[in-house]
């Protein structure tokens, strides 16, 4: 079974900052899902903030069972009719990945409901990614543990809600610490926030941080059917009951009725 994985790029920095243009020439997304393409099982297309719609589409989103997300510079520029399609769809079933500076993207603050805040230092250190859950999917043919030798501190406390899985916590040259492989689950939806992938370093060349990538598509995608129903709120009358009931007290609503949202 072949997985649809949807790289999403806000592609700001490539066209702006020198450095990041010339690091990634085919933009940051474009290398992300070049190290994607590496797994057969896995095809995958891109999509950038300045597309029509983000490039987030019903049609896009309904044929994408894993997407990807790094943003940075312009979270509010994502219109918010798309973030609340996206949320729905990770309700869904869709497995969603979020990279580094995408824990202050619009979808990511909405699906943890908490203010995702951090620490941050960009100092060219050294990050040691330890693996503390071995035998998760994520970490499949990881070491014990491996080295960025450029990245960008982030530091705890990382604001985001108790995590369902740690599976990575980093270690950087100043001192800190940091829990940078999380995962969550939002209805029938996988998250996994990854933090590595500070754009002016060459992260995403790193051989271990794309079998990283490939394990998460993997471990994000749901393949049941889309799990529509969740959105649903029915009324169950009295006369629909497993075992019968008699109906007590002053009542509000018509049996059957839709009901407030
Ligand atoms: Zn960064």
């Amino acid at each position: 079974m072949t997985i649809r994985a949807l790289v999403w790029g806000e592609n700001i920095h490539e066209q702006k900052n020198k450095v990041v243009g010339e690091l990634y020439p085919e933009g940051m997304h474009g290398q992300i899902a070049k190290l994607l393409g590496e797994d057969g099982e896995i095809s995958t297309a891109t999509a950038v903030l300045q597309d029509p719609d983000h490039g987030l589409t019903d049609e896009v989103l309904a044929q994408t069972d894993v997407l990807l997300w790094w943003g940075h510079a312009d979270h509010a520029a994502v219109r918010d009719d798309i973030v609340e399609k996206v949320a729905r769809r990770v309700y869904e079933g869709m497995g969603l990945i979020v990279l580094h500076s995408g824990h202050f993207s619009k979808i990511f603050k909405k699906l943890m409901g908490t203010p995702c805040g951090l620490k941050w230092r960009e100092a060219g250190e050294r990050e040691r990614i330890w693996v503390v859950n071995p035998r998760h999917p994520i970490a499949r043919g990881l070491p014990e543990h491996f080295e960025i030798e450029y990245e960008e501190m982030y530091g705890e406390p990382f604001s985001v809600p108790e995590p369902l899985e740690t599976v990575f916590i980093s270690w950087f040259q100043g001192g800190e610490v940091f829990r940078s492989g999380l995962t969550y689950r939002r209805g029938a939806g996988n998250i996994f926030y990854f933090r590595p992938g500070h754009e002016t370093y060459p992260t995403y060349f790193e051989p271990m941080v794309g079998k990283v990538l490939r394990n998460a598509v993997h471990w994000a995608h749901n393949s049941d059917a889309a799990y529509t129903a969740i959105h649903d709120a029915p009324n169950v009358p009295v006369g629909a009951t497993l075992e019968p009931i008699e109906e007590r007290g002053p009542k509000l609503h018509a049996d059957g009725e839709e009901g407030f949202r």
